[in-house]
């Protein structure tokens, strides 16, 4: 789960970290009224959970309250990469001597948890590690430590930091790594970190991404979730306890098990066609959670037939049967759906799909020829 950036600013502050004072508006009119209580320059920023707001549009320096009032009339209802800006934070505007980097993420490669910090900040550090990764420094920290106060220095010395800054610095980085560690995060990164003119460090940007299976540790961030930016379905997928991710496709695919999820994602490509989600229904799905399922898949205007591949286990087979029996006849469009079910109870499932006339399958690979050819019948998504 991403955080926005006030919300990330609110963490990192917490920790220590010096970000300056803002306050959050969702009209022109509050950002003006905003504006006149921080005095004199304001930036103007829009809250959206994308990068590259700047470039987009979506940070505007602000001389006065009226000035502000002007941004947030342009930003607000503007679209960046896909998403309508609906709030915007205002910030006393600071004054940028240099830009830096500084992150730390769960590193999957080196499997560690590693701090990331350049020089070049601002700009977007895929970008940076594409034209000049000498640029970066990639820190990998003891798994058991944590951050120890040779890498704090080692970090500090990367970036040319000046004795003096070099002092400010230590607190930012025991900060930035507290918040990480202490809201089980997968990213935490201020970009740009900057010197003002005044030669104070700030923390001008900030960005959490939170480890959404460590979330249940932590109602307090839970509750900074944005719903705004959520799929709708994926949303709804959480309520069901199901696993969902939406895709752009139009195969619908409802499997039990992550592995097996992506193995059939796999072989719907390899018979042509696109996945038009991930949805794992988990163990032990019983008739709720399949028409849960189902209702989250059609909502999907795009989604053309629907495979459906369950490994009976826990989950028993006649059990899912009956579920897409009972499902199908209260679902608000009719799409073809190719069924396989195999493991526990799989007879007695194949007695109740055939009963229904619905579409079987022996094998994985069938499944998928048949429910790619189905979607392709009702002819191309306009
Ligand atoms: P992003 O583009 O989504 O990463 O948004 P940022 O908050 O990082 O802002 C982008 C850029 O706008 C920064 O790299 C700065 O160059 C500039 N910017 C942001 N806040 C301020 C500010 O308070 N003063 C000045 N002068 N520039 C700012
Ligand atoms: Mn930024």
């Amino acid at each position: 789960m991403k955080l926005q950036e006030y919300r990330s600013k609110e963490i990192l502050a917490r920790h220590g970290v010096p970000v300056s004072p803002g306050e959050v508006a969702s009209t022109p009119a509050e950002t003006r009224a905003a504006a006149e209580r921080i005095g004199g320059q304001v930036v103007v920023k829009a809250q959206v959970l994308v990068g590259g707001r700047g470039k987009a549009g979506g940070v505007k320096l602000a001389a006065d309250p009226a000035a502000a009032e002007r941004a947030a009339a342009e930003i607000i209802g503007l679209e960046i990469k896909g998403v309508t800006v609906r709030t915007v934070l205002v910030a006393p505007a600071a004054e940028i001597a240099h830009e830096y980097y500084l992150g730390i993420v769960l590193d999957r490669v080196s499997r560690a948890i590693i701090v990331i910090a350049s020089a070049e900040g601002g700009v977007e550090i895929e970008e940076t590690a594409r034209t000049n990764p000498g640029a970066i420094l990639r820190l990998p920290l003891h798994p058991l430590i944590g951050l120890q106060e040779h890498n704090v220095r080692r970090v500090a010395f990367f970036l040319g930091l000046s004795a003096e800054l070099r002092r400010a610095f230590g607190p930012i980085m025991r900060g930035l790594a507290a918040a990480f560690l202490d809201s089980d995060a997968d990213l935490a990164e201020i970009n740009p970190l900057v010197v003002t003119t005044g030669g104070e460090l700030l923390a001008l940007d900030a960005k959490i991404v939170l480890d959404d299976s460590g979330l249940y540790r932590h109602p307090d961030l839970e509750a900074m979730r944005d719903a705004n930016e959520e799929e709708p379905s994926e949303i709804a997928a959480r309520e069901a306890g199901i696993n969902f991710i939406k895709l752009d496709g139009t195969i619908g695919c409802m499997v039990n098990g992550a592995g097996l999820a992506m193995t059939t994602m796999d072989l719907v490509k390899l018979a042509g066609g696109e996945p038009a989600n991930f949805l794992d229904i988990g163990g032990g799905a019983k008739a709720d959670r399949v028409e849960a399922a189902f209702r989250i898949i059609l909502d999907d205007p795009k989604v053309r037939s629907i495979l459906v591949n369950i490994f009976g286990g826990i989950t028993r087979g006649d059990e899912v049967a009956r579920g897409i029996v009972e499902a199908r006849a209260t679902l608000q469009r009719e799409v073809p759906m190719v069924v396989r079910i195999v493991g526990t109870n799989a007879a007695e499932a194949a007695h109740i799909l055939e009963a229904a006339n619905l579409i079987t399958a022996a094998s994985l690979d069938e499944a998928a020829a048949r429910a790619v050819a189905a979607a392709q019948v009702q002819g191309p998504v306009t």
